[in-house]
């Protein structure tokens, strides 16, 4: 049977090379996006046209209501959910602790945390056998930085990413018992848009010469990760982490 997977952040980068690998491998996808119609749009017209099955559905994961909206709207489009992939991710530009304020912190624990939070409370009122469901997976898209700390950068990034480990660790035993595994990727280092919003869209190359393999990855080779987890190769596999940041 033709399992059904919600990728969250799914209009470009990390996302979109998610949502296109999924459907190749037989999944419907529901394509998550915030703001660009356009970019979620043509994701799923590539995946029609590949003779795979997709819908775009706009949601601010860090809403309530709009989560609530993105399951019920993923149910009636697609069907029971089997998976979830919480890719959805903000940062903003680089500075230090002493220039950041506490709006920029709010937006982004709101899209890095507690949209996470929210969409797998909706995915394990779905999933979990206790309530009924079928089982399922949820990988969640952390980053290097929860281990780095990113220093100068985005201290409040990093730390919204470690919280989401904690969460991984935590929901992974939760739920363990119920169908449900949860597993995460750290990826550092991909050539996506992300960077710009930092204010650096050249950050790879400044940092190349400090990767152990003297390069950045693509979304390609994190979506290899994402799909292994959520797949039943990894069957036995929960609350792990997948780091893809070239052997940083
Ligand atoms: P990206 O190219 O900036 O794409 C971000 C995606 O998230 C877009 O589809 C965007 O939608 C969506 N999004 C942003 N805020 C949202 C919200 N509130 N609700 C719903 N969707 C939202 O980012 P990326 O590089 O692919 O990153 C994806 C994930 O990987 C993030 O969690 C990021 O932290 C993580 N990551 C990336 C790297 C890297 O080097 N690229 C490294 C470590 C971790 P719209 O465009 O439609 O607004």
């Amino acid at each position: 049977m033709k399992k059904n997977i919600l990728i969250t952040g799914a209009s470009r980068g990390i996302g979109a090379a998610t949502a296109l690998l999924a459907a190749k491998e037989g999944y419907a996808v529901a394509v998550n996006y915030h703001s660009n119609e356009t970019a979620a749009k043509a994701i799923v017209s590539r995946i029609e046209e590949a003779g795979g099955a997709a819908v775009a559905i706009q949601a601010d994961i860090s809403q309530p209501v709009e989560v609530a909206r993105l399951f019920s709207e993923t149910d009636r489009l697609l069907g029971r959910l089997d998976a979830l992939v919480n890719n959805a991710g903000i940062l903003e530009k680089q500075m230090r602790l002493v220039d950041m304020d506490a709006g920029r912190l709010k937006r982004i624990f709101g899209a890095n945390v507690i949209g996470q939070f929210l969409c797998a409370q909706e995915a394990v009122k779905r999933m979990s056998t206790r309530l009924g469901g079928n089982g399922g997976c949820i990988v969640n898209v952390s980053s290097l930085a929860a281990r780095t700390g990113a220093p100068n950068e985005y201290l409040d990034y990093a730390a919204s990413k470690g919280a989401l480990d904690t969460f991984t660790l935590g929901l992974s035993k939760e739920v363990a018992n119920e169908g449900i595994r949860v597993n995460a990727v750290r990826p550092a280092f991909i050539y996506t848009d992300i960077h710009a919003a930092g204010g650096e869209p050249n950050r790879i190359e400044r940092l190349k010469d400090s990767i152990p393999m003297q390069r950045g990855g693509s979304a390609e080779e994190v979506a290899e990760a994402i799909l292994w987890l959520v797949s039943e190769k990894s069957s036995y596999v929960t609350g792990t982490f997948i780091e893809l940041s070239g052997g940083k």
